[in-house]
């Protein structure tokens, strides 16, 4: 059936194996973060066997699929008042910035006869979340430190997500003068420093990475073999661990100007165009619903992605010549957005090899 996403679980290993070695010689747990495919459970065997030390995601449904693995669970979004029970029955560790919260999962991890977890988060300036203001984050730590049933066990800070904010030797240190703030304040170790994503990885190459950063939680990178600072491939991993096949269902000779007075598109907006003249154009079964046409990178080079609608891709073909035909696939490798898209859509297969 088509479309379909081919999953190389070898590769997969292969990456996992060789950027969490790198960071296991710089003293660095990884997390490995197994949202973009689902916490499908074929992948994730492949990223414990590749070597992370933890195990991360940001829905509770996907770390629900974990239960019996013998691996430490981490809830990388800030859990929902509504899932706080959920939280401490399937996760041992959670990141978190608002006390009410965490104060909730105290309770409940009271009822649960559990001491759960937390990594507090400081927001260094990217503005998504985290705490801040230095003083309330070091007050905070100290209402943490009360609690019963939390166990402060680090800091952290979620850096090239929403802000493009890249983690430097400077952000990275004032997490860890925080972290040296609350010991001193309060008298107590502070294990983690939990110093970012994929987009990290990058001041360990440049050797620049802090030396009491001690912990990364990396998805992208893993899945991709690529680091998030500069878009680089990183050397000996694999970029074509997920191959995602859909069959052309319309191959034909058209302009490549619409024909007529000219409105909306089907999601609202405007779209312009480029007179090429007459294209050879082919229609592919799959859509904006379970891609991002802007994803998607044709394996073939001489193919183009013109544009999508919810079901609909829309493919240059001119320089193909007649290497295809009707019924035909054609190959992509896939970016993170349109990876998480075909991942969660349940129109595409999924296919080990
Ligand atoms: C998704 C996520 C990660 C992983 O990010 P990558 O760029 O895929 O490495 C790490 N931390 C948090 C809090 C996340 O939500």
């Amino acid at each position: 059936m088509y479309p379909r996403i081919l999953i190389d679980l070898k590769k997969i290993e292969e990456n996992v194996d060789v950027i969490s070695s790198k960071c296991s010689a710089r003293n660095i747990w990884v997390a490995g973060v197994t949202k973009v495919f689902c916490a499908d459970s074929k992948i994730t065997d492949a990223m414990i066997n590749g070597g992370v030390t933890y195990l991360a995601d940001s829905r509770i449904q996907n770390l629900k699929k974990f239960e019996g693995i013998e691996i430490q669970k981490y809830m990388l979004r800030l859990p929902m008042m509504s899932e706080v029970e959920d939280v401490v029955r399937y996760c041992d560790v959670s990141l978190n910035s608002e006390y009410e919260t965490i104060k909730a999962i105290d309770k409940v991890a009271g009822e649960q006869g559990k001491v759960h977890k937390i990594i507090l988060m400081a927001d260094l300036g990217d503005l998504r979340e985290g705490i801040f203001d230095e003083n309330e984050l070091v007050k905070t730590a100290g209402k943490i430190l009360e609690l019963k049933n939390i166990q402060l066990k680090g800091i952290g800070t979620n850096l090239t997500c929403y802000g493009g904010v890249l983690p430097t030797e400077k952000n990275l240190n004032k997490l860890i003068n925080l972290k040296k703030a609350i010991e001193k304040e309060y008298h107590v170790t502070i294990d983690l420093v939990s110093g970012g994503n994929s987009s990290s990885l990058y001041l360990i190459d440049e050797n620049r990475m802090p030396e009491d950063v001690n912990m990364l939680r990396i998805g992208e990178a893993f899945v991709l073999g690529r680091e998030t600072t500069y878009g680089n491939r990183i050397p000996d991993t694999h970029d074509d661990t997920f191959v995602l096949e859909a069959q052309i269902i319309e191959l034909k000779e058209k302009p490549s100007l619409p024909i007529g007075e000219l409105g909306m598109d089907a999601f609202g907006n405007h779209p312009e165009f480029e007179d090429k003249g007459i294209m050879k154009r082919a229609i592919c079964a799959i859509g904006r619903q379970d891609i991002d046409p802007e994803g998607l990178i044709s394996v073939d080079a001489r193919i183009d992605v013109i544009g999508a609608s919810s079901d609909h891709l829309i493919l240059d073909m001119s320089a193909a010549g007649d290497s295809y035909r009707l019924g035909d696939t054609v190959k992509f490798k896939l970016t993170y957005g349109s990876l998480l898209k075909a991942f969660t859509s349940e129109y595409v297969e999924k296919v080990y090899v």
